[in-house]
């Protein structure tokens, strides 16, 4: 079903950006996407209006409680002046499971298709075309009614951002270093780790915060329970190749499904890697180091695609992993989906929109 939605349009466009490297969810576009939920009525009036500023009362539920869900993708423009998106619906998939987990109501996913479509084309001139450059999506759903008391809010707003984005790597893919965390963890088994929710990264704000001071640019989570088994890195998924094969943990309930961890892993299927999701401690990989088997490691999301991990501090032992160089894999990949993302490559998989 095709939806109505209202347009107002900017009577006032901004500049864009020229040439300077972009500090990433800095810029933002001239349009935004905005639909209200009111119990009884359900989801109402889609409409796209002048990016601006909004109004919310002080008791607003989200200020308090925190009932809020959020999505990232970006949409690319090729050579030949297409507009892509890179798997949509996944994203769609999980802002419709974040919203069940947090008590919001579903979202039609048509229309959330049709308002990400829409607002990008309205948007189309924003989207940048240098390498590795591209337009990040950002829709977000939270709680508007002003109440104080802890239960489902029975008003909402969903919205649409659009922010461009400059290229994530200077030059090539760089490796990081990572502190494995052995205090802070970032969320348990029926908890909602799971849930692209505001909490979560409020939760990983300190660990963050501490690991910057002592020189890593992220913390590797440890599972709230065993405090040994690995569950992310930063905000990414994360895979270690352990000899000729590829490990990622088994999606438990605390971790996120990232659209990128999945596109990885039939990626990887397609070429016949061999690869395993699973329960994978830290101790296994500390050993695989020793015996020489720590291949390479690398993070996986939206905003930087692949994010290889050159070294790895845990308990006073620092594992350096391919030389503190890019490993092959890792290119590899890289190349691969960034290129299906932006049609220079075949997409066997119909992955882009
Ligand atoms: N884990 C967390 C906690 C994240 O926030 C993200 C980014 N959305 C990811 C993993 C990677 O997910 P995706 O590949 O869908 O961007």
């Amino acid at each position: 079903m095709v939806h109505t939605i209202a347009i107002e349009p900017t009577t006032n466009k901004k500049p864009k950006p020229s040439g300077e490297r972009l500090e990433f969810g800095t810029v933002f576009t001239d349009h935004m996407f905005m639909l209200d939920y009111d119990e009884g009525k359900g989801w109402h009036d889609p409409r796209i209006v002048p990016y601006q500023p909004i109004e919310l009362d002080p008791a607003a539920k989200v200020f308090h409680y925190g009932q809020t869900v959020f999505e990232g993708l970006k949409a690319y423009l090729t050579e030949d002046q297409r507009t892509l998106l890179f798997r949509p619906n996944k994203n769609i998939e999980r802002l419709n499971l974040s919203n069940h987990r947090l008590s919001i109501p579903a979202l039609d996913e048509e229309l959330v298709m049709q308002a990400i479509s829409e607002l990008v084309l309205i948007d189309r001139d924003w989207i940048p075309s240098e390498p590795g450059t591209s337009l990040y999506i950002r829709p977000f759903v939270f709680a508007t009614e002003p109440l104080l008391g802890v239960a489902p809010s029975r008003q909402y707003k969903f919205m649409i951002i659009l922010s461009v984005v400059g290229s994530y790597y200077q030059e090539g893919i760089n490796p990081v270093s990572i502190y494995v965390e052995p205090n802070y963890v970032r969320a348990v088994t029926g908890g909602v780790g799971h849930a692209k929710t505001a909490g979560n990264y409020a939760a990983g704000l300190k660990a963050q915060e501490e690991a910057h001071e002592k020189g890593y640019s992220q913390v590797l989570w440890l599972d709230g329970v065993h405090r040994k088994y690995i569950e992310e890195v930063g905000s990414m998924n994360v895979f270690f190749k352990l000899g000729d094969t590829v490990v990622t943990p088994a999606l438990n309930g605390s971790i996120l499904n990232g659209v990128t961890r999945n596109s990885v892993l039939e990626l990887l299927r397609h070429w016949n890697i061999p690869v395993e999701e699973r329960a994978l401690s830290i101790d296994e990989i500390a050993e695989a180091h020793r015996s020489g088997q720590l291949i390479e490691a690398f993070g996986t999301g939206t905003a930087a695609v692949i994010s290889p991990i050159g070294a790895l501090e845990w308990q006073e032992n620092k594992m350096v992993i391919h030389g503190g160089t890019t490993g092959e894999l890792s290119k590899r990949v890289y190349d691969t989906i960034t290129g299906i993302q932006r049609g220079t490559m075949e997409d066997p998989f119909g992955w882009t929109v």
